[in-house]
């Protein structure tokens, strides 16, 4: 089966990493945890970076590590991007790109083209790196990382680095990676906006374990982001209202209207909807809120807030997180298996 493997443990003194990992073979799975939580040590692990992690690591079928084999880390098919940029100063745009891509016996998977082409950065190739802004440097280095033909990508918190607006910059061409991309991506972030938009599976890491993972909205709607706490939808535009400028996005078990963003009808969107605008009730009450929908209660837990609660709903075959007070889950009575209605207040539509 093509899926990436991991069951790796590794023991430093003060901290330990113990994974047991199956991810999809294709597709975006996002590493996600708090600053300490083991995620760059597990990509290292991954690269054969990590002499002493000890255990096995399959990709796609081939295995890299088990028992005493383990291949050098100059023999691992991986593309790596890192926080920063690590270019060869000396090297122009496409002389860094031509670096690794010599030393790859297979040429066939990313033709080097694709990976200019993908990444806009075909007006950059004569340049050194110092003359590119931080943005600039990032997309070079994701194709760089393409430009290997590698067979798994790694990129550790690639965003990090940059500001607000070179991340927005940079956001679109990793959806377009996304959506072209064939082989595996491991993506590490602690930020959700990223994992939002990017991500297929979420793997959730706290003190080098594994806390919970699988397809990115059922993981995200078991989990307490705080604030952030809530739900991305998966689905397409399935109609749109040019005079109210709405846009409906229908998702498995429902649709949700949105702003209209100039998305074409039937275009495969997420909505990510957070559990602060989504409010329940017994009766689908006359309000200015059009976006109702039927529910089934699924579980009730606690929220950051003494007075608040999460609760996860079954809508369709999707889940949402709706936030209320204590004192208004008393007062439904609210409790699994409850039917209730779900108002969304307001949702972000994304490509
Ligand atoms: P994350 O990427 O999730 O922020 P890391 O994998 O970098 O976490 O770190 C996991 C733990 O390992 C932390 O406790 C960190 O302090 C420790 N650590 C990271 N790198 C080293 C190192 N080279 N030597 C010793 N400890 C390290
Ligand atoms: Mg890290």
């Amino acid at each position: 089966m093509s899926r990436v493997e991991v069951h790796i443990s590794l023991d430093r003194p003060g901290f330990s990493l113990d994974v047991d990992l199956n991810l999809p073979g294709r597709g975006v799975s996002a590493l996600f945890g708090p600053s300490g939580s083991g995620k760059t040590t597990l990509l290292r692990c991954i690269a054969g970076l990590e002499p002493s992690a000890q255990g096995r690591l399959c990709v796609l079928g081939e295995i890299w590590q088990e028992g005493t084999k383990r291949l050098p880390p100059h023999q691992r098919p991986i593309g790596y991007v890192f926080q920063e940029a690590s270019l060869f100063p000396h090297l122009s745009v496409m002389g860094n790109l031509m670096y690794g891509r010599k030393r790859t016996a297979i040429k066939d998977i990313f033709s080097l083209d694709q990976a200019i082409e993908l990444l806009g950065i075909g007006h950059l190739l004569e340049r050194r790196p110092e003359q590119l802004s931080g943005g600039e440097r990032q997309r070079v280095a994701i194709a760089r990382a393409l430009a290997v033909c590698p067979r798994l990508l790694l990129m550790d918190e690639p965003l990090a680095a940059l500001d607000l607006a070179r991340k927005r910059e940079i956001l679109p061409y990793l959806e377009r990676l996304h959506d072209q991309l064939e082989i595996p991506l491991i993506y590490v972030s602690h930020a959700t906006d990223e994992v939002v938009r990017l991500a297929d599976h979420l793997v959730v890491m706290n003190h080098g374990r594994v806390q919970a993972h699988g397809p990115l909205s059922e993981t995200l709607a078991c989990l307490d982001l705080g604030e952030e706490a809530g739900v991305v939808l998966q689905g397409h535009i399935g109609a749109l209202e040019p005079e109210w400028h709405l846009a409906r996005v229908d998702f498995p078990g429902g649709s949700l209207w949105a702003r209209d963003q100039g998305l074409p009808l039937g275009r495969a969107v997420r909505l990510r909807v957070l559990a602060r605008d989504v409010s329940l009730a017994q009766q689908p009450g006359v309000s200015s809120i059009q976006n109702l929908l039927a529910g089934v209660v699924d579980a009730l837990g606690e929220d950051e807030h003494p007075g608040l609660a999460l609760v996860r709903v079954h809508v369709g075959e999707s889940l949402i997180l709706a936030r209320v007070t204590k004192r208004s889950a008393a007062t439904l009575g609210i409790a699994p298996g409850q039917r209730l209605w779900v108002q969304v207040k307001s949702v972000a539509l994304m490509e």
